[in-house]
């Protein structure tokens, strides 16, 4: 195992301070190792993360060799030849584990925002202290945007939040995390080959969630109430002026439909499986609220926004992988976990094999299936 870093290195350089993750204490699970500690439904800091991975590296032993980048991999005689920072290797097969978020992702118009707006991707943020005083653009409401987006806004920082398409969801549903709901109701076992759009699916946004002790719900209603301007995606800069999507109704009412739909699932698993008695009765979020009149657009020299955090999603870098088995969108073709190459196969990649694989908790039985096709492969079957 070849790791450029350290044990658990994104966990340990690439996240911000406060952050926790979206996913309960008892949800993160790896083989053989899974939470005991007294808080099962609460969320594990960056920090406790890194020591959860530590942890299972030295039980499961795991041969890895840190401080070792890979540089390229090529296709080699009849299996590849593999380039790093402490030599090369060669070898039958390759298990590319190199995460989906390796860099940010931003928009090109971002080289358009005058110089006096100081621009920061979730991978330079730390905490509020990192940005000047002064009002705040974020950019995209999934899990990041809307994190950040409130605690700019609790220090004091007035913040701006562009919205375009998103996932809500409320922590809680009828007593339970909701992230409970997913995992009992069965919609995380939904496996690759049966979801209908699987390259949509790779892509949805992540969910508007936080991880807090008050398990509190952390939606565009939370963020209005806090005082979080909302206006809609930012589509281009024109003239030192940020634009601004119309039709927030939409985006919303399309946001609020899709979660409808998601409780209904839960509460008709919750009757067909006989439990429905152990829940509170079911409930739904009100709507979320349109603002009266958003803005459209906005003067970036006017002095009103300071600073702009883009959490606009992340992406995987496979600057190193000399396969032609990487898409035009930078994306890795592969059929649950075995590429088009003989001997590749990945791991760790959004909704790899079933819609858990985009956790923690999925990768046991996508570990446990990839290899038995890298064993096959090895068996030369
Ligand atoms: C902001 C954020 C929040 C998240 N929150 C949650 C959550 O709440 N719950 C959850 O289950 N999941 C969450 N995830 C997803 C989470 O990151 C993954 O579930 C998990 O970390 C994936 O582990 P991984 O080992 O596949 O990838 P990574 O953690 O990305 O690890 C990949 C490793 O490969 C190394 N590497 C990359 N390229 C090379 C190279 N060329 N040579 C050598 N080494 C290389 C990197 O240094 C890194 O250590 C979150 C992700 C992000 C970005």
């Amino acid at each position: 195992m070849l790791e450029r870093g350290e044990v658990a290195n994104s966990w340990r350089t690439e996240r911000w301070d406060s952050l926790r993750l979206l996913t309960p204490n008892w949800q993160s699970r790896l083989p053989g190792l899974r939470y005991e500690g007294p808080e099962p439904d609460g969320y594990m800091t960056a920090g406790e993360v890194t020591g959860f991975i530590e942890r299972f590296a030295a039980t499961a032993r795991a041969p890895v060799r840190t401080g070792t980048n890979v540089t390229s991999v090529r296709r080699a005689d009849d299996g590849y030849l593999v380039r790093t920072t402490g030599g090369e290797l060669r070898c039958r097969a390759v298990v590319i584990a190199s995460g989906a978020c390796n860099q940010p992702s931003v928009p090109r118009f971002s080289d358009a925002v005058p110089p006096s707006v100081e621009q920061l991707t979730p991978f330079d943020y730390r905490d509020p202290a990192k940005l000047p005083d002064g009002g705040v653009l974020v950019v995209g409401a999934s899990a990041t945007g809307v994190q950040l987006a409130a605690e700019l806004q609790r220090s004091g920082r007035p913040v701006t939040l562009a919205v375009g398409e998103h996932v809500r969801l409320p922590r809680l549903y009828r007593g339970r995390d909701v992230l409970w709901w997913m995992d009992a109701s069965g919609v995380w076992d939904q496996r690759h080959d049966e979801i209908d759009d699987l390259t949509r699916a790779r892509r949805l946004p992540s969910p508007q969630l936080v991880g807090t002790p008050e398990r509190a719900t952390l939606d565009l209603n939370a963020l209005a109430a806090m005082g979080v301007e909302l206006v809609g995606r930012w589509s281009m800069v024109r003239d030192g002026r940020a634009l601004f999507s119309g039709g927030l109704r939409n985006v919303f009412s399309l946001a609020d439909l899709k979660l409808r739909r998601l409780l209904d699932t839960f509460d008709e698993w919750a009757l067909t499986s006989g439990r429905d008695a152990e829940f509170v009765a079911p409930e739904r979020s009100a709507p979320t609220g349109v603002p009266a009149a958003a803005r459209l657009q906005l003067d970036l020299g006017s002095g009103e926004i300071r600073s702009i955090v883009w959490a606009t999603g992340f992406r995987p870098d496979y600057g190193w992988l000399d396969v032609p088995v990487v898409d035009e969108k930078g994306q890795l073709q592969h059929e649950g976990g075995v590429v088009a190459s003989p001997g590749l196969f990945a791991l760790g990649l959004p909704v790899l094999r079933q819609r858990r694989s985009t956790f923690i908790c999925g990768i046991e039985d996508d570990a446990r299936e990839v290899i038995e096709h890298l064993a096959r492969y090895l068996a030369g079957r």
